[in-house]
């Protein structure tokens, strides 16, 4: 039986979504992972098996079928850049 652990809904449709996941701090992205999706807060829950399989992929000897360049962004605030730092500030 579904339940979401994160609203609490009973729920979920099935589906495949993709992953991201960090691996020794690198990024690395499992396609095709088949998961119940809450359709009230899009939580996605995979079972134990998917799990250990995706653990064993990543891993393990498995090679990716692809390698993407990734766009990172950030909420921090931005380190100043050569082009303002002759601007007055009024703080500095
Ligand atoms: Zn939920």
């Amino acid at each position: 039986m579904f339940q979401c652990h994160v609203c609490g809904s009973k729920e979920a449709r099935k589906t495949f979504v993709t992953q991201l996941l960090m691996l020794d701090a690198k990024p690395v992205i499992v396609e095709n992972v088949p998961a119940q999706v809450c359709v009230r807060c899009g939580e996605a829950i995979f079972d134990m098996a998917t799990v250990e399989q995706i653990r064993y992929m990543i891993h393990g000897e498995a090679k990716p079928v692809k390698s993407i360049m990734t766009e990172v962004f950030t909420l921090s605030p931005p380190s100043m850049s050569h082009v303002n730092s002759k601007a007055s500030m009024p703080l500095s």
